[in-house]
């Protein structure tokens, strides 16, 4: 039986970070990854708040670039779906679709992925007027239209981020108070270009190959409103990947696993890296940061276990 030193789950910037360093340490180390490298980032047509690129660079090319890095010191991915773990033992195993692994250490870095709202036609117009990340793509808005969907921090910090950008920023809330906390709140009432739309639902978008509208209904009288945008930025919550997980670390109310900056979980020997685990920022330079991390505990855990053996 194969014993990795590291398995990593998660082919976006977290995990190949982590690969790159594991790799380097000189740790046997497998990725295994569902698509293609790049994780959520390869939706995003230009990152500029990427260190080390004057020009930003595109998600897809970065992703292989991050996959190629750890592949240069001995790190291999493999492309398969996990689909149950087992972390019962100190030796920890990963059953995926190509079958069983084992691992000394294991690095979760499944990332999250947005909300969608399942509206028809959503799909087809992401980069083309939807986004899901108002710090990615905010900056294709700059003196434009958009409207912002959703009560919660999220959408709370994307308004205000798109206010300083945008001509109008429209906040689309289904109820007629915000979640979002107090301090979010009393920066959006005293911004002079967020228009509030309470008791609102998007209900279409209007789109001629890219957003250029969207109908919006109030769930109160059930009127049905047009208004003209350019783009619409989609902040209902996110879906971490941590189904295949089942209960097998400590997990939040929202899905995310517990683990601080540290990357450790309640599992010795197991760490959470990049949008997967509870953290404030949950960006491409966090999420590398994690991976980085995550392998110096490893490191730890892995020479204090030899010592044992
Ligand atoms: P969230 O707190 O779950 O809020 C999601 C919002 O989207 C809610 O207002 C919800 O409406 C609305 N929503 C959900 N599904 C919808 C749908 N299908 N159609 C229309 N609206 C829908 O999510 P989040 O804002 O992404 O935040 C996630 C977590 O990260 C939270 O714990 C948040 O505090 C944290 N966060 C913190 C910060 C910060 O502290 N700086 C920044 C961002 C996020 P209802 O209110 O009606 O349920």
């Amino acid at each position: 039986m194969h014993i990795y030193d590291m398995i990593i789950i998660g082919g976006g910037p977290a995990g190949y970070t982590a690969a790159l360093y594991a790799s380097r340490a000189g740790f046997d180390t497998v990725l295994l990854e569902k698509l293609a490298a790049g994780g959520q980032m390869t939706l995003t047509g230009d990152i500029d708040n990427y260190p080390g690129f004057d020009e930003g660079v595109d998600g897809f090319t970065l992703g292989m670039k991050m996959q190629q890095s750890a592949e240069r010191f001995g790190s291999k991915t493999e492309y398969c779906e996990v689909l149950d773990v087992d972390f019962s033992k100190s030796l920890k195993k990963v059953i995926t679709s190509n079958g069983d692994l084992y691992g000394k250490t294991v690095v979760i870095a499944s990332g999250a992925n947005p909300r969608e709202l399942g509206i028809e036609g959503e799909e087809k117009l992401i980069g083309k007027g939807i986004h899901y990340c108002a710090h990615c793509d905010g900056r294709f808005y700059k003196d434009k239209t958009v409207v912002v969907v959703g009560g919660g921090n999220s959408a709370a910090e994307d308004a205000l981020y798109l206010s300083k950008l945008a001509k109008k920023v429209y906040l689309v809330h289904r109820r007629d108070k915000l979640r979002a906390t107090k301090t979010y709140q009393e920066a959006l009432f005293k911004s002079k270009n967020i228009e509030f739309l309470w008791n609102s639902e998007v209900i279409q978008f209007i789109s001629d190959n890219r957003i250029n509208g969207v109908k919006i209904k109030n769930v109160t009288d059930e009127i049905i409103t047009e208004f003209s945008c350019d783009g619409i930025f989609i902040s209902i919550g996110r879906k971490p990947a941590t189904s295949f997980l089942k209960n097998s670390v400590n997990i939040d109310e929202n899905g995310y696993i517990i683990a601080d900056e540290s990357t450790k979980t309640n599992i010795e020997g197991v760490y959470a890296a990049g949008d997967v685990r509870t953290k404030a920022l949950r960006q491409v330079v966090t999420a590398v940061s994690d991976g980085a991390v995550a392998v110096h505990y490893a490191e730890e855990y892995i020479s204090k276990i030899n010592d044992r053996m």
